[in-house]
């Protein structure tokens, strides 16, 4: 019998082959080598162009040799071949060591692919032992091999680009591909190869055409059991009974209301009014509700809250971080001023009570929201973590709201809704909005909504970047202006990415760690209260601190009794405090662009205006700079998700809740490949609303089968 896409390797390549691809490159089937697509192609006999090799990269050259020198080692005992070659513009050096028999082998004029790290030796780029294929060696090689394109793998010093070649040529030769997780009209319907023919021609084309043609089919492959998967994660839902929750006439929600000092927008009504319906059916709601910052997304998850508690059920709101939980216990407390304190003198005649749980509370105080929540006298309960433990209990859960949740992955999500006794309705919220095309893939499992508009009287943002490399005295006015606007009763927050010198671990992102160690929260703090700023009230906010500190902080800053709150990320989220007017983040090309985009969005949440300075050591059109002044040129939140994930690589677009889908995307790009993406969302819906349970599609049942197991697994391999 011919191996078939799931064969082991061994059985096809030999054992010792076999082994190097599983430690080198992690492949161990069949099918994971023949998905080990080729990086790029090169033209037989277009040399690679030299000059844009970059140090330390590994690299496939294609090259004519042009000098071959040999001799004795000047110093050491041994030989050394150095042997120039050339794309005809540009020189490249090989240097042996060792291996005198190159001298004969490698004759100038002769073409050939070098592969090796890219090194230096005074001042002059080169490969060092590199592995050699000269072209007109290749006996043995198809026909098609000698006249097609040379396909270039992602290789490692054991297995050259060449090596992977003729791996999969034989692979190719041997392997019966008879079963296609695509359904056979649906390729008809898109014009796409059978796998067998995409998996030949992406790996052994003639021509260009044929490569796209290949990835486009294989492109299919992965957005379409993606989304099969997803849908019939939707179908599941669909099918589980919920309770309805529908708020009550003159319940807290109507008194909420009464109560709201300010207009919803109309996006905002709309959005509510789609959750309320939804929560009124007898299927849970799985909805993702992304907007702006600062759009107002806190009082459309607090009305859905209140709905449910209106009709006796409870609702969770699951925090990323602890300052955030308690942030947000703030703000439903003061939104909902006396309707919040049941139970208390000066309550509202209807009230209910808001409890928090998170990790590092007193033991009282947990003790006493646990019992709130199992009881049911706190209809709505905020926490971290310690919220999905397994002690915490509920009276009633009828809705989770998870805020922030890319943070989360789909399982904690999971194991809240086991919490309630029949599945809750589940309401996503995102912190930055995000293309369509990702929301589709990243939260493909739930219906969206989108708040678009800010509500009105929102004090303009102005963003500056102050570049300390033309101008390193700026940091002066920076601390000037922090000044001023105290004076004129505003606050301000200092944004570092590092907590203290040495620290490795950090709250922000630090993606290149070798630089200079970035500004940290405690040189900062003493340096301004003890400098620039020692006229007003300077503290330090990071995620360091024990609970109650960071909340005691918050509490002093929102009362206006903190000036300025030097800071981690810890702020970057949900922290809302309308008198902060200035934040200036230090080193601001640290975080991702995203990040500086909530950042921002903890100013000018006011009625005055807000002034953003991003400070930068970074120097003019490198992509570090280009990243801030990204963020200074607008303010439009898409525009910055996309070019966030432009500058991502697409498995960190994904994010870490989403492994196995991560992996399963080889060839796809979120955000390139829309036209795919939508029209395998719609196959997928119509083919599993036809077979839920695939029983007349069995190759695409062991994919998507495939694709969620690695999912898990991954999550187990992490948890
Ligand atoms: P985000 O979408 O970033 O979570 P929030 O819900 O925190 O935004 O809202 C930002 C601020 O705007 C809060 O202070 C909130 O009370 C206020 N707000 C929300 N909706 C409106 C509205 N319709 N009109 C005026 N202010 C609003
Ligand atoms: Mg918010």
């Amino acid at each position: 019998m011919n191996p078939t896409l799931s064969s082991p390797l061994r059985d096809v390549v030999g054992g010792k082959t076999a082994k190097a691809f599983e430690t080198g490159l992690d492949l161990r089937t069949v099918a994971d080598l023949l998905r080990h697509y080729p990086r790029r192609y090169a033209e037989r006999g277009v040399l690679t162009p030299l000059s844009d090799l970059r140090e330390d990269e590994y690299v496939t050259v294609q090259a004519e040799i042009a000098r071959v020198d040999a001799r004795k080692m000047r110093n050491r005992r041994g030989t050394l071949v150095e042997v120039v070659v050339t794309d005809g513009r540009a020189q490249l050096r090989l240097t042996f060591f060792n291996q005198s028999w190159r001298a004969s082998q490698l004759r100038p004029g002769q073409r050939g692919l070098f592969a090796g790290k890219v090194g230096s030796f005074n001042g002059r780029r080169q490969l060092t032992n590199p592995q050699t294929q000269l072209l007109d060696e290749e006996a043995g090689a198809e026909e098609s091999m000698l006249t097609g394109l040379l396909p270039v793998y992602p290789a490692t010093a054991a297995l050259p680009s060449w090596r992977v070649a003729k791996a999969i040529r034989i692979v190719l030769e041997v392997v019966d591909i008879d079963e296609d997780p695509l359904p056979e009209d649906l390729r008809n319907r898109h014009d796409l190869l059978p796998l067998r023919e995409a998996l030949r021609l992406i790996h052994l084309p003639d021509s260009f055409a044929q490569v796209e043609r290949a990835q486009r089919r294989l492109k299919w492959d992965e957005a379409f059991v993606l989304q099969v998967a997803l849908a019939q994660s939707r179908a599941m839902f669909a099918s589980q009974p919920a309770t309805p929750r529908q708020p009550k006439a003159g319940g807290l929600l109507d008194e909420f209301d009464r109560r709201l000092p300010f207009v919803l927008t109309a996006g905002q009504q709309q959005v509510s009014a789609d959750i309320l319906a939804d929560l009124g059916r007898s299927h849970p709601m799985h909805r993702l509700l992304q907007g702006e910052v600062g759009s107002g997304k806190t009082v459309v998850a607090l009305r859905a809250m209140l709905a449910v508690v209106d009709s006796g059920g409870q609702a969770a709101l699951l925090a990323p971080t602890e300052v955030l939980a308690q942030q947000h216990v703030r703000t439903l407390r003061q939104l909902l001023g006396p309707l919040a304190q049941a139970g208390e003198l000066g309550a509202a005649e209807v009230a209910t009570r808001v409890a928090l749980l998170t990790g590092s509370q007193g033991a009282k105080a947990r003790r006493e929201n646990l019992l709130d929540a199992a009881s049911g006298a706190a209809g709505i309960v905020v926490g971290t973590h310690a919220l999905l433990e397994e002690h915490v209990q509920f009276a009633d859960l009828g809705l989770v709201v998870v805020d922030e949740q890319h943070r989360f992955g789909v399982e904690q999500r999971d194991a809240l809704r086991a919490k309630g006794s029949a599945p809750p309705h589940v309401l996503v919220m995102t912190a930055t909005p995000i293309p369509r095309t990702v929301a589709m893939t990243v939260y493909g499992d739930l219906e969206t909504s989108e708040l678009k508009e800010l509500p009105l009287g929102r004090a303009p943002i102005a963003t500056q970047v102050v570049a300390l490399v033309d101008h390193p005295h700026w940091i002066d006015r920076v601390w000037e202006r922090i000044g001023e606007e105290v004076a004129n009763g505003r606050q301000a927050y200092v944004v570092c990415p590092r907590i203290d010198p040495d620290s490795t671990e950090d709250d922000g992102e630090d993606p290149d760690e070798e630089r200079a160690a970035a500004a940290a929260v405690s040189d900062v703090a003493p340096m301004l209260a003890n400098g620039p700023l020692a006229a007003v009230r300077v503290e330090q906010l990071h995620g360091r601190l024990p609970a109650d500190a960071k909340d005691d902080v918050m509490r002093r800053f929102t009362n206006g009794e903190i000036d300025v709150l030097v800071a981690t990320t810890v702020i970057e989220v949900g922290v809302d405090v309308p008198n902060a007017t200035v934040m200036v983040v230090l080193d601001a090309d640290r975080f991702g662009v995203s990040q500086l985009h909530q950042l921002r969005g903890r100013i000018g949440r006011g009625t005055h205006e807000g002034l953003c300075l991003l400070v930068t050591t970074a120097a003019a059109e490198t992509p570090a700079r280009e990243r801030v002044d990204g963020v200074a040129n607008t303010l439009d939140g898409f525009a910055l998700a996309r070019l966030d994930l432009e500058q991502r690589r697409e498995g960190d677009v994904l994010g870490a809740s989403q492994s196995g889908a991560r992996s399963s995307l080889r060839l796809l790009k979120l955000l390139r490949d829309e036209d795919v993406i939508v029209a395998a969302r719609s196959e997928a819906s119509e083919l599993v609303a036809a077979d839920p349970l695939l029983a007349d599609h069995p190759a695409l049942w062991a994919a998507v089968r495939e694709l969620v197991d690695t999912e898990r697994a991954e999550y187990l391999e992490k948890a």
